[in-house]
């Protein structure tokens, strides 16, 4: 099975994945956080984008298109896989085409002011990506990861301004593949005003149709 998960910047996407990948036993590939991983271990391809992430934008699609390439080719993925935060561009899609057939498109749908406060609220454990609210899903110990312990933290681009700056490019950019997914008969819409669960559960169904 060969999902994707989309939606606006802190719709959801990463919250959603984590579960669903349990769920099916299939890898999240977080575009994003296998960014971040290169900017904190300072490789060459971190501090190539370390400035484009900070400033909200979207990193080069070749680099990226190497990354899902490299990523997909590995033994977990040989079931499927899920994947968050790619493709953002209309020529991600078409590179993505000719890696694979995707079965369904995820898309999250939230409104922009509820966006920005979930960006602005969300902490991520900086050593495993899990993703925390600190209103809406709190970790059980303050400002701790569940599962290892590592303090939270906040990510760079999680500052109002650049959270409306990264809704902005998603408007310009990554919107357009709504359509286009959807002409192709494989988009879902799943209304991401919910609170986490409610969410979980649309997707949840949405699956089971196309597994059906
Ligand atoms: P994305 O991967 O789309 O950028 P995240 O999964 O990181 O979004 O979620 C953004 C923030 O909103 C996180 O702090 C997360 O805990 C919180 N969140 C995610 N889904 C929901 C929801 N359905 N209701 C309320 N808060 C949510």
């Amino acid at each position: 099975m060969k999902l994707v998960i989309f939606g606006p910047p802190s719709a959801g996407k990463g919250t959603q994945a984590q579960r669903l990948s349990q769920k099916y036993g299939i890898p999240q590939i977080a575009t994003g956080d296998l960014l971040r991983e290169h900017v904190a271990k300072k490789t060459p391809i971190g501090l190539k984008v370390k400035e484009i992430l900070d400033a909200g934008k979207l990193g080069p699609d070749d680099l990226i298109v190497q990354i899902i390439k490299d990523r997909v080719s590995q033994p977990d993925c040989a079931n499927g896989y899920l994947l968050d935060g790619f493709p953002r561009t209309m020529n991600q899609a078409k590179e993505l085409e000719k890696i694979t057939d995707i079965d369904l498109v995820l898309n999250i749908g939230v409104d922009t002011e509820l966006l920005v406060e979930r960006a602005v609220g969300r902490r991520i454990c900086p050593k495993d990506a899990s993703v925390y609210h600190i209103l809406n899903n709190p970790p059980n110990a303050p400002g701790k990861c569940d599962k290892c312990g590592t303090q939270l933290i906040q990510r760079d681009d999680d500052k109002e301004e650049t959270v409306r700056k990264r809704l902005k490019v998603y408007q310009d950019q990554t919107a357009p593949l709504v359509e286009y997914y959807r002409k192709k008969g494989k988009l879902m819409d799943i209304d991401g005003s919910l609170g986490i669960d409610g969410v979980f559960e649309q997707m949840i169904r949405a699956i089971s149709r196309i597994k059906a």
